[in-house]
């Protein structure tokens, strides 16, 4: 089994492409602010011309298709079809699992890269209470589904202290899913979740306990398994992706973000306007990235302080490293 932290990529972009803010559920660490990112879902035409502004680096960009729930837009087979024929490098749409318009039927495994199912619990009392009822069936449901018309399938588990408890459950929940990717992330305190208190998030021995041995367990099954770093010493180098790679959080209203922390507040860095990405003025989210402190990630500093430690001397423990560091475990 190979480990390694992945670097982030100067050479690489990734499109965080929201096409529309509408879900049928309602999580309870929803990261969606219908006032800050709209509440309208963008026309085939527009999905065309905002990729298009990406298209000159197709060749070099991961395109993920995101909502609300991006199953439920009307034209997501034209948009992949759309974003296959401008050569992107990869196309992945996340799904809370209900799988709307009849997906699996409307477009075809060489079209896309993966369907990425969202499952927060491994029991369906911890998912659905999360997620709402229904979902737990939904996921594995849509799972089988998709496995068996070929689709390459992988699964995002978030993780917060609701349901910290059953990730050592999951490498027997995915035995024999079909999935070849597991994410595990860390719950965030934004959107119109209703955890908005650090308390939700796990302390960083709890987290180191369990998700590197939960990882391995996982990858031991021949599954690609990357989870964030989150907690850096001092010796560690730390970096802040903004600084050195190329990620696009787009939302339906326009505002494109590079830090998914941001996203509540109009810090973006850039607005698309009549189809041209537009930088916006001074201050936006662009002028802390360089800001050097301790504590590692500024923006976590300035947002969700609430999982950062202190000596006696007042010195920060350990640094919180960018939210888009990653480990991943190569089976
Ligand atoms: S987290 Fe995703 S699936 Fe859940 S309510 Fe929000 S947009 Fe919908
Ligand atoms: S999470 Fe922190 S380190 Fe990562 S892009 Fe945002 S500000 Fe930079």
């Amino acid at each position: 089994m190979k480990k390694q932290t992945v670097a982030f990529s100067r050479q690489s972009t990734n499109l965080f492409f929201h096409i529309l803010t509408r879900c049928n559920l309602r999580c309870a660490h929803c990261y969606i602010n219908r006032d800050q990112h709209g509440s309208n879902t963008l026309s085939l035409e527009t999905i065309r011309e905002w990729l298009g502004i990406f298209a000159s680096k197709a060749k070099d960009t991961n395109l993920i298709f995101l909502g609300g729930e991006p199953t439920l837009h009307p034209d997501l087979a034209s948009a992949v079809s759309m974003a296959g024929s401008m050569g992107f490098k990869s196309i992945t749409i996340d799904t809370n699992g209900f799988l709307f318009h009849n997906i699996l039927d409307n477009i075809t495994p060489d079209q896309i890269d993966f369907f990425s199912f969202s499952l927060d619990g491994v029991s369906k009392g911890i998912n659905d209470a999360i997620r709402g009822e229904g979902c737990f069936d939904a996921v594995m449901s849509g799972i089988g589904n998709a496995v068996k018309k070929g689709f390459s399938c992988s699964m995002i588990y978030t993780v917060s202290e609701k349901n910290i408890h059953e990730v050592s459950k999951l490498p027997e929940l995915v035995k024999d899913l079909g999935i070849s990717r597991f994410f595990i992330q860390v719950v965030g305190l934004r959107g119109e979740s209703e955890i908005t208190d650090a308390k939700h998030q796990v302390s960083k021995s709890i987290w180191q306990d369990i998700i590197p041995k939960t990882a391995e367990q996982i990858a031991e099954q021949g599954i690609i398994v990357t989870y964030p770093k989150v907690f850096l010493t001092h010796e560690d180098p730390f970096e802040c992706a903004a600084n050195v790679a190329n990620n696009y959080f787009i939302f339906p209203n326009g505002r494109v973000y590079q830090c998914p922390l941001c996203e509540d507040f109009p810090f973006h860095s850039y607005e698309i306007i009549d189809n041209v990405l537009t930088p916006r003025p001074k201050i936006n989210e662009t002028n802390f990235f360089s800001l050097q402190i301790p504590e590692g990630c500024v923006m976590n500093k300035l947002i969700q302080p609430g999982n950062l430690s202190y000596d006696d001397n007042g010195f920060p423990r350990y640094k919180i490293a960018c939210c888009m560091l990653k480990e991943e475990l190569q089976p």
